[in-house]
């Protein structure tokens, strides 16, 4: 999309409207009538996207349910805008203005709608109740509540927190209940104006759908088709790799596979069934491929995930092992049998989709899939184009995105928001279940709370603060018994290597006091690093050897003589101890002859200035934290080697229901509130008031209804309470704080 404008300062983007047509302009003209299209203003960063499928639904009934009627947003063309939130925050774009805000309210467990200036005055003419009118109150009301007593008129019946519409004289605006209907009149406090304004007069335009959207930017889709399609051309003209699509079974990757399909010829496609897929992406990627006779080459990670997750545990947001088993290892050994010279692959990542993939460029690399060039060439675009190309060039889709699914994944992505996994809930109420067993199993076994579980703990392996706050003040005890302390776990002491050379292998526990990307200035000091923070590996090459170090905890080695193995063995744990259990006392930063070093959270290292002296370790006291777990290791036969390979797992008998397949059950699920229908609680989950305490996309959720159980679903609306966000930030560790180790 092209924004008019991109207002920094206030967070806000302008985009364009056309009235003529009733639909959202995603270049500067409409290719329809012409029209250069009305401004409007939208939050940061702007990644809108259509309305579709079950969410029209959900939404038409949130409007009924709280106004009366869904008119404000009845067959004409609807987008949505995701903003910063604790859990799903959509605005709802109607008539080129925002209406209002979707919202998914972890305290009540339940989607909500609130309205906007616009949508107030949108939906006041027609609406049928959740209505007050004030009078005798003066100045600047916005933001103020009002006493009962100046109440005259409700409208409706409803309960306190639910979104209302105001009226005063001749002005209008949206506002909160604080009272339910039949007190308010009485109440202290009864209302909430959030805005309040003369009528300004809102367009209607004609109803629009899925055509008039893509005929109205066909221009502009034309255009982005063009330039992605010449910079692939560009990029692969004279290079001999075959061209291939990483195909996800997602929106981002069939937008790449069209952009691939029109610049080279037959690209063939690459999946990574990670065992966690949805049915209906396995079936979709099978029937695109089928329809398509396109070849795919599908990377299974088979069991990898549920033979991992006993030895490491539930994947968090600070902790997505998962990633790099389920996916990396396999993808990594595809690409190696497949394409020995080498593929250049287009991908669907777009620089929107996250703060870690902000500023993708069209070319980028995978240190850890060396075989592998990467191209990008729908990084700049929004959702809502990547939404007019599918539709324009008539690209089958993943029929869950008809299902309010806003991306797809694994079924049980710790990443996922609350509202998603409440989402799958309503879906695949089986393989909620499984995953949800498993979980209660799990912290049974390590002696964690039911909370640990039911107030979604579990996707942090390092709680954000709010979330620290939260667990201190239930007193909940959430360190898993024994875990977190120092161990390592030796799987193979200094021994040849089929490979040739010699090999070590182990799993140190550490515990994570702050984000693992801090191994990466750690290591600096011994050697040349990779890192991937995506799927938290390092890579670092001494004089002695080479090391991977895993967010897991996995320590590999190789090296040409068993001496050099374990010494860079033991540089390599040393860094990884200095990186999480560093208390921040500046020593090793004095001691650097380059000034190499400065602490910010952690210990933070110039590889510019680092020359790898090792005088910084030398200096540090918590190094030698490494000869303590050293002498209590462990060593178990050598092929139980759990080192990070699909095919290479530790296995253990599961103690719970957890069958971690990728979803292909029998009457997988689709059977359950096919219609649009409001998602409902699972049964026999053991939350029965389940609290809402859950990480956000922006990582600082607050607990909210900590002493008790949650509201009824009233709506049905309802989705199940887990959550998290999704950007990454959520996973940042409290620097410089976090507890010690116990030894
Ligand atoms: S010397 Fe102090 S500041 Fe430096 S890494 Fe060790 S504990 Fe951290
Ligand atoms: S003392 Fe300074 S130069 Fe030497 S390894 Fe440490 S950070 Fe690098
Ligand atoms: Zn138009």
């Amino acid at each position: 999309m092209v924004p008019v404008r991109t207002n920094i300062a206030n967070g806000k983007e302008t985009c364009l409207w056309c009235d003529n047509c009733g639909t959202l302009l995603l270049g500067r003209r409409c290719s329809k009538c012409g029209s250069t299209g009305r401004e409007f203003e939208i939050n940061s960063p702007g990644d809108i996207r259509p309305c579709m499928g079950d969410s029209v639904r959900i939404l038409e009934d949130l409007l009924e349910e709280a106004f009366g009627t869904a008119i404000p947003i009845k067959g004409c063309s609807v987008f949505f805008n995701k903003v910063p939130g604790e859990d799903r925050t959509d605005e709802i774009i109607a008539y080129g203005n925002v209406i209002g805000v979707l919202r998914f309210d972890i305290a009540s467990d339940r989607l909500r709608v609130e309205l906007r200036q616009a949508g107030a005055e949108r939906g006041d003419p027609v609406g049928t109740k959740n209505i007050g009118r004030s009078f005798g109150v003066s100045g600047h009301l916005k933001g103020k509540s009002v006493p009962g007593e100046n109440v005259s008129e409700v409208i409706g019946t409803f309960s306190s927190e639910d979104p209302i519409i105001v009226r005063k004289g001749l002005k209008m605006g949206p506002g909160i209940a604080m009272a339910d209907s039949d007190k308010m009149k009485s109440a202290e406090k009864a209302l909430r104006i959030r805005d309040l304004n003369t009528l300004s007069g809102i367009t209607i335009c004609p109803n629009a759908g899925r055509d008039v959207f893509v005929e109205c930017n066909r221009g502009h889709l034309e255009k982005l088709e063009n330039t992605a399609v010449n910079e692939v051309r560009s990029y692969v003209k004279g290079k001999t790799q075959p061209v291939t699509v990483s195909f996800s079974g997602g929106k981002d990757s069939l937008a790449a596979y069209g952009i691939a399909a029109k610049a080279v010829k037959s690209p063939e496609l690459l999946f990574t069934n990670t065992g966690l897929e949805f049915p209906e992406t396995l079936e979709y990627v099978e029937r695109f491929v089928r329809n398509r006779r396109l070849v795919l080459h599908t990377a299974q990670a088979g069991n990898a995930f549920k033979d991992n997750v006993d030895t490491f545990g539930p994947p968090a947001k600070d902790f997505r092992w998962c990633c790099k088993v389920c996916k990396l290892g396999p993808i990594s050994e595809l690409i190696s049998r497949n394409y020995p010279k080498g593929t250049i692959t287009c991908e669907g990542n777009r620089s929107l989709e996250s703060f870690t993939r902000a500023g993708t460029e069209l070319v980028t690399r995978n240190p850890f899939v060396p075989n592998q060039i990467n191209l990008n060439p729908v990084r700049n675009w929004c959702a809502a184009e990547i939404w007019g190309y599918i539709w324009m060039k008539g690209l089958e889709y993943n029929p869950l995105y008809e299902r309010d699914f806003e991306r797809i994944g694994c079924y049980l992505c710790a990443s996922c928001l609350a509202s998603e996994w409440r989402n799958t809930a309503r879906i695949h109420p089986e393989m909620y279940q499984d995953w949800e067993s498993y979980l209660h199993a799990y912290a049974e076994r390590n002696g964690l709370p039911p909370e640990y579980i039911d107030m979604g703990f579990w996707r942090w392996k390092v709680l954000p603060p709010k979330m620290r706050q939260l667990a201190d003040g239930l007193e909940l005890k959430m360190e898993p018994r024994g875990g977190n302390g120092l161990s390592m776990k030796l799987m193979k002491g200094a021994s040849v290597c089929v490979a040739g050379g010699y090999s070590m292998e182990a799993i140190a526990t550490v515990p994570r006091n702050r984000d693992f990307a801090y191994v990466e200035d750690a290591l600096r000091t011994v050697g040349d690093v990779k890192y991937s923070s995506e799927f938290e590996i390092a890579m670092v090459r001494m004089k002695t050897g080479k090391a991977r170090l895993f967010g897991g905890g996995q320590v590999s080695v190789t090296a040409e003589d068993a001496a050099g193995a374990e010494r860079t063995f033991e540089k390599a744990v040393k860094a990884l101890i200095r990186a999480e259990l560093c208390t921040q006392c500046g020593i090793c930063a004095k001691t650097c002859p380059r000034k190499a070093i400065r602490i910010k959270g952690g210990m933070k290292v110039d590889p510019e200035r680092c020359t790898s002296c090792g005088k910084c370790e030398s200096a540090c006291m918590v190094v030698h934290y490494y000869d303590k777990i050293m002498s209590g290791k462990t060593l178990p036969a050598p092929e139980a080697c759990a080192m990070p390979s699909a095919q290479k797992t530790q296995t253990s008998e599961r103690r719970d229901g957890f069958r971690g397949g990728n979803g292909r059950r029998p009457q997988g699920g689709r059977s359950q509130n096919r219609g649009g229908g409001q998602p409902q609680r699972s049964g026999g989950n053991r939350n029965g008031g389940r609290d809402a305490a859950h990480g956000g996309r922006d990582g600082s959720r607050g607990p909210r209804n900590q002493g008790g159980g949650r509201p009824q679903n009233r709506g049905g609306h309802g989705q199940s309470s887990r959550g998290n966000g999704r950007n990454g930030q959520s996973g940042q560790q409290p620097r410089g704080g976090g507890s010690r180790p116990r030894l």
